[in-house]
């Protein structure tokens, strides 16, 4: 029988770098940095599928959203996440709750936290009281620390619909 409810763990960090918008969580954040990558960059956005697709025992986004692909160039992280939802959707799950935790030395995230918790939580389904997010800086310590990197933690609880 089908378990009621599955975890799913995500992780993912991107350098900061000139030239580039700063998206987190689906929201532009005023920067004179922003993330670099394939996409749109957005490393919160990515745990949070990636924890989707792992309480699915799937394979993390880079399988479904290949890199090497031009068609994913500059893509809205958004819809990397609607697609892990659809993936868990297929298999009889919804989203319950969410939790996340960014790490950014740079810019102060906590002023942008409810624009993005409400952003999240339209793609996942969910209300904004499912959508935890907590915003932190590393202290100073390692790359994140020195303002190189933005790095998220994300864990997800789905439940059985069926
Ligand atoms: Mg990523």
């Amino acid at each position: 029988m089908p378990s009621p409810v599955r975890v799913g763990l995500g992780y993912d960090i991107h350098r900061l770098v000139a030239g580039r918008k700063l998206i987190l969580g689906g929201v532009e954040i005023p920067s004179e940095v922003g993330l670099e990558g394939h996409s749109d960059a957005d490393a919160l956005t990515h745990a949070l599928a990636d924890a989707v697709l792992g309480a699915l025992a799937l394979p993390d986004i880079g399988h479904f959203f290949p890199n090497t692909d031009p068609q994913y160039r500059g893509m809205d992280s958004q819809e990397i996440l609607h697609r892990a939802v659809e993936e868990a959707k297929k298999r009889g799950y919804k989203i319950g709750n969410v939790d996340i935790a960014v790490l950014a030395e740079q810019p102060r995230l906590s002023p942008h936290v409810a624009k993005m918790k409400a952003r999240l939580a339209a793609t996942l389904g969910v209300t904004v009281e499912d959508v935890g997010l907590k915003a932190t800086t590393n202290e100073g310590c390692d790359t994140i620390g020195a303002g190189e990197a933005i790095a998220a933690h994300a864990v997800v609880v789905l439940v059985r619909t069926e």
